[in-house]
């Protein structure tokens, strides 16, 4: 008989499996632990007299996830008859999990206040590869012998086995502190927790604190220096609910072991003010630097610092860093409300990883590759990989270089769709959906090939005050309106014509007079609306494209009314939210599809996907669910084009 537990989750990569794994593999008990689309399911022989301390450390011991949902257990004739394997092929970067955080605060382990702590199944270790297979040869650790002490934990079962690049105080990696007039070195418990000590005590005073962390390079500094890149460091978890409204899920999201960044609503009136918003990006500290610097600033009476990811050159007033090569990865950013959670943009957790089935090419998007390797598809960051030989190459458009003789080129939004229609199986069925990323696009699969049916038209603001005069019969009286009435908005639309490049929310974000002149910006100014319903904007279509003049005529006549940033920038998504039914809907009717699928990082506002949620709500839009809906996803999509 085997005792079963399985747990719900629609992630695929393999960390909680592993985490499993671990504890059983610890408890010497025979158990398979499998993990498909939908579950891991983990069959244990029941008559193990430790079975029952082996689920309450795997109870306590795993760490939260964003990704895991219900847990059932019940009994099935299974023999499991040996000991379940870790499948570590690559590493990701993740928050350092419950265990190793215990580690590194006990003063008797070979760890205490070691930023470079972590296991097999968490912490900052995609960082440090270089290419593959994963061993500590090809990684940045290759020139540190391991100690005796870590060698051994990497032979022996516990969370540490086969943990390529494990390191402790007695072989890991010294770290400096440099300021103007002085340097500083750490190499075991008691200089590495100075050097912390120091380091929050400088950004007590003020300073810019500039540190090499294991997911790449960061600047820290006190709140009261945030700008629009900042991310607020919620570093005392006891006072989180003090300073931001949260939903319960947003509160759990925070603490999971994925440790995303979130857009959240703030409640603490003193950040308000300094964020000139009601809304923050936050993050609660995820790898050991960030963890071991918060908690120094925590003793100080801090609660919430800021930083910017950035790049060795920033101007810092001190610095933290040492030589060893790390290959940051962009943060994860999830959108989450009671009903939904995905992943927004960025690389970490998602990448790499090992999925869909192999085929004979290679799929090359922005930074990323996806190659054959075994039976799967491997995803990563180009520079991780040598040549390989593969029948064709798929290309995302604007990449000039030549990979194989025969190449094809992709489309961003088309590779994104397709790639949330492999997510879901759905290569039988019949598809519409809108991609949106500053500019609108809606396509069509019709259980073959993806069609372009609206294209994506770019911003072109160069005349834009004659295309608004010329839009209809006494649209020039606007012009002349906004001239007389509102001189500087006037001045913003004529300055948005001798602006190289401007996309079509930057020039919004303009037109509304917002610090912040981007998409980013817009919504941060939506959610300061708290009324319920917004007006409608302008959101036609003329010969089969997004009519941009018309759009920004609509906002400029409203602003000419006196009408508000806030109530303007929420009724923009709203509108949006509007358009994209309409056509979807219309499309719908007109193909027979049967699904709706909606990609594009523009998606993940509140605002908008709330709208889209309403209107959908006969049918769910289909979204990515192990890859942003952002622009990553396309490496996915040029596997399927
Ligand atoms: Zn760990
Ligand atoms: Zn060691």
């Amino acid at each position: 008989m085997a005792f079963v537990l399985e747990i719900e989750t629609s992630f695929t990569q393999k960390y909680i499996k592993n985490y499993i794994v671990s504890i059983v593999r610890r408890f010497n008990i025979n158990a398979t632990v499998r993990q498909d689309k939908l579950k891991i399911v983990c069959a244990f022989a029941s008559e193990h007299e430790r079975l029952q301390e082996c689920l309450e450390a795997i109870a306590q011991e795993l760490p939260a996830s964003l990704f895991l949902k219900s847990s059932k257990s019940y009994e099935n004739d299974e023999k499991p008859d040996k000991l379940p394997e870790l499948e570590n092929e690559y590493p990701l970067n993740l928050a350092l999990c419950p265990s190793c955080q215990k580690e590194m605060f006990d003063v008797s382990s070979r760890r205490y206040y070691y930023p470079f702590s972590s296991c097999s199944c968490c912490g900052g270790n995609h960082s440090f590869v270089t290419s593959y297979p994963y061993t500590r040869q090809n990684s940045s650790f290759k020139f540190l012998a391991p100690c005796r002490n870590c060698q051994d934990e990497q032979l022996n079962v516990g969370f540490k086995e086969t943990h390529e690049i494990n390191s402790c105080h007695d072989c890991g990696v010294p770290v400096r502190l440099v300021n103007k007039t002085s340097e500083r070195y750490a190499n075991d418990s008691g200089s590495f927790r100075t050097m912390f000590e120091v380091a929050a005590k400088a950004i007590n005073d003020d300073k810019k604190l500039l540190i090499k962390t294991t997911f790449g390079y960061r600047v820290f500094y006190k709140a009261d220096k945030l700008n629009s890149e900042s991310i607020l460091l919620m570093i005392n978890a006891s006072k989180i609910t003090d300073n931001l409204s949260l939903i319960t899920e947003e509160y759990h999201a925070l603490l999971s072991i994925e440790r995303p960044i979130l857009n959240v609503s703030v409640k603490n009136e003193k950040l308000k003010e300094l964020l000139g918003v009601n809304t923050s990006y936050v993050k609660y500290p995820d790898e050991g630097f960030s963890i071991l610097l918060s908690t120094e600033l925590q003793k100080l009476g801090i609660d919430y610092i800021a930083y910017e990811e950035c790049n060795e050159n920033y101007k810092a007033d001190m610095i933290m860093d040492y030589d060893l090569e790390v290959r940051s990865q962009s943060d994860m950013r999830v959108f989450l409300n009671k009903d939904d959670l995905f992943i927004a943009e960025g690389e970490r957790v998602s990448f790499p990883s090992h999925s869909f089935q192999a085929k004979s090419l290679v799929s090359v998007a922005h930074e990323y590759v996806a190659l054959p390797q075994d039976e799967k598809m491997l995803f990563d960051n180009m520079e991780n990989f040598d040549s390989i030989s593969v029948d064709k190459a798929n290309v995302l458009e604007g990449i000039s270089e030549q990979f194989h003789t025969k190449q094809m080129t992709f489309l961003q939004d088309e590779a994104s769709f397709i790639s949330v229609i492999a997510e879901h199986n759905a290569f039988n069925k019949r598809c519409v959906g809108a991609y949106f990323d500053e500019e609108p696009s809606f396509l069509y699969y019709d259980g073959k090939n993806v069609l372009r049916i609206v294209p994506p038209k770019e911003f072109d603001g160069s005349k834009i005050v004659e295309d608004i005069k010329n839009l209809r019969e006494g649209s020039d009286r606007l012009i002349a309106n906004l001239e007389t009435n509102v001189p500087k908005i006037y001045t913003k639309l004529l300055a948005l014509q001798t602006k190289e490049s401007v996309k079509l929310f930057e020039a919004v974000a303009i037109l509304l007079g917002l610090k912040d002149e981007s998409m980013r910006g817009v919504t941060k100014e939506a959610m300061k609306f708290v009324g319920k319903g917004g007006i409608q904007i302008d959101t036609h279509v003329k010969d089969n494209r997004f009519d941009h003049a018309a759009f920004l005529a609509s906002i400029i006549s409203y602003q000419l009314a006196g009408v508000s940033t806030a109530i303007l920038s929420y009724s923009i998504f709203e509108s949006f939210g509007d358009y994209f039914n309409d056509i979807l809907q219309e499309l719908k009717g007109k193909t027979k599809a049967t699904e709706i699928v909606l990609c594009g990082t523009h998606f993940a506002n509140q605002s908008l996907f709330s709208r889209m949620q309403r209107n959908l709500k006969m049918s769910p839009p289909l979204v990515n669910k192990n890859y942003p809906i952002g622009k990553e996803n396309a490496v996915v999509g040029g596997v399927f084009l």
